[in-house]
């Protein structure tokens, strides 16, 4: 059997710093532990434009679409602000999710204990948390139509329009599910079903797909805006939360802030499954190229190991060597090594990207 295989994209700034981390540990794999993967790499982003002329080359695109997984660094900077929208480094990162339809938009929020601190909460309201955010991503009031500023009366009127099909709930939902399986066994829907007829339709699907695909996972359903105030209030009560995609965006920044620093936080999106049975899948750190220390050694490459460990977990069937990972970055903080992002106000000596890539190779 073929070798699965990773298509990597550095992109900008800070990117290609933390993604060499990551590509360490990926050889780390093959050396010690046998798995080993077929990498190839591109561009995206500026970096594709300063080559291309555009933000990702076809052949890119292509080849995307044949990998198992993209693991993906980050995209533009101050180089590329002024460029015309259509070619801006961000279309490259659009194209993707859009090209591969990655419709579901994994968060997790997880504390590692070592940084419970740094959570603006109470430590005891986010030590150990674990929750996990799907947010719909390719429908919603980003995308419905009729959208656009009109003229009415004698005046301007802006509108978006909140619009779901069925369909394309009951993939997401599916998609929720099948994660909670592998999880908690618990699943909160959130939508305004008190206030929106898209709420009300999300609500009624999540609940069939339930019933009739998923009936030992437990279901609750909340309004969106209580799951603002249950997450801060006590985060620890939730498992998997799903939502749509403007409701998705913000309750998953929200869970992000629970856990301290934007360097720790990795995503995945997810699409359908393919011939392999597993999903078309890209995984990225949430956080940007961060311009402001590109080049300096300093970024914590945490959010993009991370990130890996995702692709470990639900692109690869590799479970236990995602968690591995995940308790060697425990271990290394619980150490009490630190990146300049994860330094408090008392200070302290901060080490590199690449010391903290050593480190967690070597636990
Ligand atoms: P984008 O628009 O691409 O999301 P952004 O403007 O939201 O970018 P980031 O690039 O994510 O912002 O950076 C926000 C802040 O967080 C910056 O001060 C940056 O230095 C810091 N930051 C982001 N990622 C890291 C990291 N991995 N390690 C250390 N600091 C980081
Ligand atoms: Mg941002």
């Amino acid at each position: 059997m073929a070798n699965p295989s990773i298509l990597i994209l550095a992109g900008d700034g800070i990117g290609p710093e933390v993604m060499a981390e990551v590509k360490k540990i990926i050889s780390w794999y093959g050396d010690k532990r046998g798995l080993v993967f077929d990498v190839s790499e591109d561009l995206v982003g500026g970096a594709a434009y300063d080559v291309h002329g555009k933000p990702l080359a076809d052949e890119t695109m292509a080849k995307a679409q044949e990998v198992d997984a993209v693991l993906l660094g980050a995209v533009g900077g101050p180089k590329y602000d002024n460029l015309d929208f259509s070619v801006k480094p961000e279309r490259g990162l659009l194209r993707l999710r859009k090209e591969m339809d990655l419709f579901s938009n994994l968060r997790p929020a997880q504390c590692f204990d070592a940084l419970a601190d740094f959570s603006s909460l109470k430590k005891d309201v986010v030590a150990g948390l674990d929750i996990m955010i799907v947010r719909e991503l390719t429908s919603g009031v980003y995308f419905g139509t009729p959208r656009g500023i009109f003229e009415e009366n004698g005046e301007r009127v802006g509108i978006n329009t909140q619009r779901y099909t069925e369909s394309e709930i009951e993939r997401v939902a599916r998609s929720a599910f099948e994660l909670a399986k592998r999880r908690g066994n618990k699943v909160c829907s959130m939508e305004k079903a008190n206030v929106m007829e898209s709420g009300i339709l999300w609500r009624e699907v999540v609940q069939r797909i339930h019933d009739e695909e998923y009936p030992e996972v437990e279901l609750s359903h909340m309004y969106a805006d209580n799951g603002a105030m249950q997450l801060v209030r006590w985060p620890k009560q939730f498992d998997v939360i799903v939502t749509d995609n403007l409701f998705g965006d913000i309750l998953s920044d929200c869970a992000a802030m629970l856990t301290g620093s934007l360097g720790m936080l990795p995503s995945a999106s997810l699409g359908a499954p393919m011939e392999n049975g597993r999903p078309k899948a890209m995984y990225e750190p949430v956080h940007g190229s961060a311009p402001d220390i590109a080049g300096q050694g300093k970024a914590n490459p945490i959010a993009c190991i991370l990130s890996f460990a995702m692709a470990l977990r639900y692109s690869f069937d590799q479970g236990d060597e995602a968690t591995r990972l995940e308790k060697a970055i425990e271990k290394v903080l619980a150490d009490g090594v630190r990146t300049a992002d994860l330094m408090g106000p008392e200070g302290g000596t901060a080490v590199s990207t690449v010391e903290m890539g050593a480190k967690i190779i070597e636990a």
